[in-house]
C-alpha cells in the first residue's frame, strides 16, 4: 500500500498531542477528530473467546517459514495451501478466487463462517509479501520478510478463525486473505491491491450488495505501534471506525488505538469502500509524527524482530471484544 497524501499533522501540534496521550485534540491541527456520536451504544459482553498473542506469534513464524510469500512462486504456493488446510481444519467454508489481473496470478483464499444467508461482515489481511526490498539501505533488491507488512494481519485472522470455530458467532463473518497487495510501485496508480481490485471485479459465491461491513488488518504487530484513524476509514466508514476506536479504549489500548486522524492509505479496503460500497475500517500502523508506517516497513529487516505480542494482543481482544459485540447491522451510516 501506499500514503495517498502526506497531510499529517503540523509537527509542533503533534508533539504536544503525543504528550498528553494522543487522546486530546486541539486547533492547532489542520484535520478535526472524529466527532462523537451520541447514538453509538456498545456493550461488549463478558462471554467472549480469549485471544492468544502466542498463538497468533506462531502463526506469524509458521507464514515466515515458508519463505517469502511472492506471487507465482513455490513457497507462495505452500504457504497458501497451509492457510487453506488451517482454515479448512478450523470449521470454515473455503473458496479460492484465482485469475491473472495486470499479469499477476492472483489467489485470494476466502474462507466463510457462519450461517449462509443474510448480510455479512468482512475481516480481511494481505499474505503475500513484496518481492523487492526497495526502501531497505543495503539489498532493495533482496526480498521482504513480511512478518509485520502482512503476515502480522493474517496471524490475527487464522487465531479469530481458530476462536470463531470454539464460539460461533450468529451472523456471516468471511475472513479474506487478498493475493498481490504489495507488487506495486510507488506513484503508480492502482499498481498495489491487484487481488481485491481483481475480485471487486468479478463474479463472486456472495454478492458485494450482501457485504454490511468490513475491517482490514495491516502492520498490525509491530512495537509500539499506533493505529491513527486512517483517513478513507473516516470518510467511508465513520461510525464503524469510531466503535472500534471506543471498543479498543473501553479495553485500555487507547495507547495504541490513538484517536487522531490519519492520513488516507491506498490498500485494499480503500478499493471495497471507494469502489465496492463496503464501508471498510482500515486498522494500519502509522506514526504520529508523520515518519510513515514503522521503521523496517519494506526493508529486509521486517522479520520477527519487529514483532511485539504486546501489539498482537491489543490489536486481537480489541477485534475479539467488537466482533461479539456488533452485528451487521450495527454502525452502518444509515
Ligand atoms: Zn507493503
Amino acid at each position: 500500500m501506499e500514503p495517498k497524501v502526506d497531510w499529517s499533522l503540523g509537527r509542533g501540534g503533534g508533539a504536544a498531542l503525543l504528550l498528553l496521550g494522543g487522546l486530546l485534540f486541539t486547533a492547532c491541527t489542520n484535520v478535526s477528530p472524529t466527532p462523537p456520536s451520541p447514538k453509538l451504544q456498545i456493550s461488549i459482553p463478558a462471554e467472549r473467546p480469549t485471544f492468544s498473542s502466542d498463538s497468533a506469534y506462531e502463526l506469524i513464524a509458521r507464514q515466515l517459514a515458508f519463505g517469502p510469500r511472492i506471487p507465482g512462486t513455490a513457497s507462495h504456493k505452500r504457504a497458501g495451501d497451509w492457510l487453506v488446510s488451517t482454515l479448512r481444519r478450523w470449521g470454515a467454508r473455503l473458496y479460492e478466487h484465482t485469475g491473472v489481473y495486470k499479469g499477476t496470478p492472483i489467489r485470494n483464499i476466502i474462507a466463510s463462517f457462519g450461517p449462509e444467508g443474510g448480510k455479512r461482515v468482512i475481516l480481511s489481511a494481505h499474505w503475500d509479501s513484496r518481492p523487492y526490498a526497495d526502501r531497505d539501505p543495503s539489498d532493495q533488491r533482496a526480498p521482504v520478510p513480511g512478518a509485520n507488512d502482512g503476515a502480522s494481519g493474517v496471524a490475527i485472522l487464522l487465531e479469530i478463525a481458530r476462536l470463531l470455530a470454539q464460539k460461533p458467532l450468529p451472523y456471516p463473518i468471511d475472513i479474506i486473505l487478498w493475493d498481490a497487495e504489495d507488487l506495486g510501485q510507488e506513484g503508480v496508480e492502482d499498481s498495489y491491491c491487484l487481488g481485491s481490485q481483481l475480485w471487486l471485479s468479478e463474479p463472486k459465491p456472495y454478492p458485494i450488495q450482501t457485504y454490511a461491513w468490513g475491517i482490514h488488518l495491516d502492520m498490525v504487530g509491530g512495537r509500539d505501534a499506533t493505529f491513527l484513524q486512517e483517513g478513507h476509514s473516516r470518510q467511508y466508514a465513520p461510525l464503524l471506525l469510531e466503535a472500534i476506536w471506543t471498543v479498543a479504549q473501553r479495553l485500555g489500548h487507547q495507547r495504541y488505538f490513538v484517536s487522531l486522524p490519519g492520513d488516507p492509505i491506498i490498500d485494499d479496503p480503500f478499493y471495497l469502500s471507494a469502489r465496492g460500497g463496503i464501508p471498510m475500517v482500515n486498522i494500519i500502523q502509522r506514526d504520529p509524527m508523520g515518519k510513515g508506517f514503522f521503521p523496517e516497513w519494506h526493508t529486509t529487516r521486517d522479520d520477527l524482530s519487529v514483532i511485539d505480542k504486546a501489539t498482537l494482543q491489543a490489536v486481537g481482544e480489541t477485534l475479539v471484544a467488537f466482533l461479539y459485540a456488533a452485528s451487521p447491522e450495527t454502525f452502518v451510516p444509515k
